[in-house]
């Protein structure tokens, strides 16, 4: 409790699923939240007023992270209200899901700029000020399909493998400044996302599954809390699986 206080951590995507459970799991280490939201105004407020009950400081940005300019702004209005941002979770993400020989060159690039030119926009514009306070916590919501591929997903398997490429990458570049990275890589949480999928093939998931279950989005936040404590202090450039023992 308290490992995060007067820390303050943006959570893309953080009005639904995933990033709502992040918001939760990091203000009970007393980080205040910046909680970024594209399309969903009112879960965003709702979650903002319950943040704000457990006595953290929390506001809502609206901004599509695929738009560096709607990024930039909301970046420079959460460093105008807060002074800093010290965790940043990478976690916007959006599925166009259907079988390569039939993808758009739409949905393969739809895909490509929210899940990956998202987090390029949020981190480029918030690493400086990390780099220059000497500490820092990126994490970056990959996926388990990054590591196993999936049939209709090879545009969700591209963004997200690059996501892990990109957390590689940067983490080496960042070691010696205090900030780490790291990706978190769920399987099958329930959100609105696996909703959208249908049951037969949740059924098959299951089947796949060694706790023969979908995972809880506060089982994914619980990791990403982990990760941004002070004590994660040695680990970088690594990717956490949560995914019930359906990749090992
Ligand atoms: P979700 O329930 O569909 O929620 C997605 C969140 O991302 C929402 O808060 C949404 O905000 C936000 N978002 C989408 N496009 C955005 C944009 N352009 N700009 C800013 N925010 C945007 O998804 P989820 O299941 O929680 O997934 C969260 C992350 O985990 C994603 O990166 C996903 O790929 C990854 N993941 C999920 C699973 C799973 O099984 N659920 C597994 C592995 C990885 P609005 O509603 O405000 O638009």
């Amino acid at each position: 409790m308290g490992e995060l206080i007067d820390r303050v951590s943006l959570i893309t995507g953080g009005s639904r699923g995933i990033g709502r459970a992040c918001c939760f799991a990091l203000a009970s280490d007393k980080s205040n939240i910046a909680l970024n939201y594209n399309k969903s105004s009112g879960a965003a407020d709702k979650a903002v007023a319950e943040l704000e009950g457990k006595g953290v400081r929390a506001k809502a940005y609206q901004a599509d992270v695929s738009n560096a300019e709607q990024t930039k702004r909301m970046m420079d209005q959460i460093l105008d209200d807060f002074g800093r941002v010290d965790v940043i979770v990478n976690n916007a993400g959006i599925t166009r899901d259907r079988s390569f020989m039939k993808m758009t060159v739409d949905q393969w690039h739809q895909v490509l700029l929210v899940n990956l030119d998202g987090p390029f926009n949020v981190t480029s514009g918030l690493l400086p000020q990390m780099v220059e306070r000497g500490w820092g916590r990126i994490i970056n919501i990959t996926s388990i399909v990054a590591q196993m591929g999936n049939f209709g997903q090879s545009n969700y398997a591209v963004a997200k493998g690059g996501m892990i490429a990109f957390t590689k990458s940067l983490a080496r570049e960042v070691a010696v400044k205090g900030v780490t990275v790291n990706a978190v890589a769920p399987g099958f949480i329930e959100t609105d996302m696996t909703a959208a999928v249908p049951e037969k093939v949740l059924d098959t998931v299951r089947q796949m599954t060694p706790m023969g279950r979908l995972g809880r989005p506060e089982e994914v936040a619980r990791a990403v809390r982990f990760l941004a404590a002070p004590q994660a202090s040695f680990i970088t450039g690594q990717v956490v699986n949560i995914n019930g023992g359906m990749y090992m």
